[in-house]
């Protein structure tokens, strides 16, 4: 076989016995994959369509004087199908402070892109609430536990991917709950049998002093905090703290 070469030769490689093996071998394999390559999966080449859905929660803390609003969006990738799937793709954040302005921004121009990449981005979650502030954390709403502003985002964060399915609580076990449940019963059951000498004027046993938490389950004022939820609701029952949440003990 007779070849004429037109261009000028610039390298030249001997084709081995192997080179023309992978040459035949992709020509196999393309069949198999091809009903695959229907499902589009999150890449950074994918555009933004023009309307995003999305969700906008706000931040309180005490680290910042204004709110904070926290606009996660997502994209529908396979819409109607079989395969489709709802995954975030832009994180906004709006606050009047400027205090903390370039490591939002900073922060959320990184986020965006790693939710754009594609893959697991649940990581992100558990990076991001191990942030500690060393000027010391706050208190939420309901006694949760913040040790920095980067860890409540990462709770948004992880909040947001368990609406849309994209993480999951870890199963509570109906033993696990119906205990949980036996102990709150037992320490209100104390409560009222301490605070029946009382007046009623003491304020301790009001009901509007007990905290109410997202979940609308509430703790007895007293509580501490619980190491293990992060939540104020650990309380002493025969001598053992134990936590009204989470149902850690300390005697086991
Ligand atoms: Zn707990």
């Amino acid at each position: 076989m007779t070849v004429r070469i037109e261009k000028k030769i610039k390298g030249y490689a001997v084709v081995k016995p192997e080179d023309k093996a992978k040459d035949a071998a992709p020509v196999a394999a393309v069949p198999q994959v091809e009903p695959e390559d229907n499902v589009i999966q999150m890449h950074e080449r994918i555009e933004r369509p023009e309307v995003l859905i999305g969700s906008t929660y706000k931040i309180k803390s005490p680290l910042v004087e204004h709110a904070m609003y926290v606009t996660i969006n997502d994209i529908v990738l396979n819409a109607g199908t079989e395969h489709e799937h709802r995954r975030p793709f832009e994180v906004f954040i709006n606050c009047k402070s400027m205090e903390h302005f370039q490591w939002i921004v900073a922060l959320t121009r990184i986020m965006s892109a790693v939710f754009r990449k594609g893959g697991d981005v649940t990581f992100l979650v558990e990076e991001m609430k191990a942030v500690f502030d060393p000027r010391g954390g706050y208190f939420k709403a309901g006694g949760v536990y913040m040790p920095s502003l980067v860890a409540e985002l990462g709770s948004i964060v992880e909040d947001h991917l368990k609406s849309i399915g994209l993480l999951h609580d870890p199963e509570m076990s109906e033993h696990q709950r119906a205990l949980i449940a036996e102990k709150r019963r037992a320490f209100e059951q104390s409560q009222k049998k301490n605070a029946e000498p009382l007046p009623l004027s003491s304020t301790a046993t009001h009901p509007e002093d007990i905290e109410v938490t997202g979940d609308g389950a509430t703790f007895p004022p007293s509580a501490t905090m619980c190491h293990k939820c992060s939540t104020k609701a650990l309380v002493i029952m025969d001598g053992c703290a134990t936590c009204l949440n989470c149902g850690y003990s300390k005697c086991g």
